[in-house]
């Protein structure tokens, strides 16, 4: 069984073709990245449209395989940009129609979770998830991929980017920060914001901010880097000890950071927990891990009439009925 997933939720586009075995046999992507600010949906969903069919065409090829091979075509259905969203939903109910296979709707941030599974053959994480627009801890709880803590604001990598932006750093600033936190050594002290299981980051942004032109860049970054940081990992390992988990998964952009990762490996070792990082084409947004959570679904008996394949931009992960496990 071959299942070819489209991913479009934000500034990224890809297509992943994955069987059976979770043998990813191509994982294509195009970033849409502004000239200036942030991302503007329209924008993104034009370099989509634009950039789509030629990604669509060069994962074929990756994959070796004929479209009459493919057996599922899946694509990310929510949550995400409105127009980015409809191109990717569009081109998969195009591909649906024309090759007569079913089409599959999946959440993107199951599917961060599914693709550590399928890729590490864990049972039962808990999903650290952080990347630009996102920022959750979910674990699988009856019947359901649950939310046990998220920010109540932006994502962690939108907060790095905001703050890059306003540095004079490239997008995504990210990876920036994390070579100048490096050079800092310095703490700079900055809210901590843990409510419960929640966590905000635009107070911290703003603290950040203000120190601007006051304190070494790289101080900053590395204040901001522990800081954060630190709240994620309180929020996971709490969520651990509740469920008695030991593992943990990381997803999302952000979570190549090695500074991140090296932090939740020590939490984890603490446990006596295991803990699991894909690769970075895997980490970030990407059409293979929505390949491979809509063959496990369709397996599964999933599959959508396209009257019902709407896109919903606040698909919440814990509305998924999680039929396949
Ligand atoms: P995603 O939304 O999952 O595609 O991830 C994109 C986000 O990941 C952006 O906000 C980037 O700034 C962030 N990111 C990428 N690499 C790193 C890194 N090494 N450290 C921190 N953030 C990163
Ligand atoms: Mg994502």
């Amino acid at each position: 069984m071959i299942c070819l997933g489209i991913e479009s939720t934000a500034h990224s586009f890809g297509v992943g073709v994955v069987n059976e075995q979770c043998e990813i046999l191509a994982n294509e992507i195009t970033m849409y990245s502004p000239k200036e600010g942030g991302i503007h949906p329209r924008e993104a969903a034009n370099h989509h449209a634009d950039k789509g069919p030629g990604i669509l065409k060069l994962a074929m090829e990756k994959a070796g395989i004929s479209k009459k091979e493919i057996d599922i075509i899946a694509f990310a259905q929510g949550p995400g940009l409105g127009p980015c969203l409809r191109t990717g939903a569009t081109m998969a109910r195009t591909l649906s129609l024309n090759l007569k296979k079913p089409i599959v709707g999946v959440n993107h941030c199951v599917a961060h979770l599914e693709i550590g599974r399928g890729l590490f053959k864990c049972q039962d994480p808990v999903l650290l998830y952080v990347s630009g627009g996102n920022t959750q801890v979910i674990a699988f709880a009856n019947g359901k991929y649950r939310v046990f803590g998220e920010t109540l604001d932006i994502g962690i990598g939108n907060m790095l980017d905001k703050f890059g932006r306003v540095m004079g750093m490239p997008f995504p600033a990210g990876p920036t920060i994390e070579k100048m936190a490096r050079e800092g050594n310095r703490f700079i002290e900055f809210p901590y914001s843990v409510k419960g299981m929640d966590i905000a980051f635009s107070g911290i942004l703003t603290a950040a901010l203000a120190k601007r032109g006051k304190h070494d860049i790289a101080d900053i970054s590395h204040s901001l880097q522990e800081t954060t940081f630190a709240m994620l990992v309180e929020v996971t390992e709490r969520a651990m000890a509740h469920l008695g988990a030991s593992e943990v998964l990381l997803g999302g952009g952000v979570a190549q950071n090695k500074r991140l990762q090296e932090m939740v490996t020590i939490m984890a070792e603490e446990r006596d927990a295991r803990m699991f990082v894909p690769p970075g084409s895997l980490c970030t947004d990407n059409g293979a891990m929505i390949a491979w959570t809509g063959l496990l679904m369709n397996k599964a008996g999933v599959a959508l009439e396209i009257s019902e394949t709407q896109v919903d931009q606040r698909y919440r992960t814990d509305d998924v009925d999680v039929v396949w496990r």
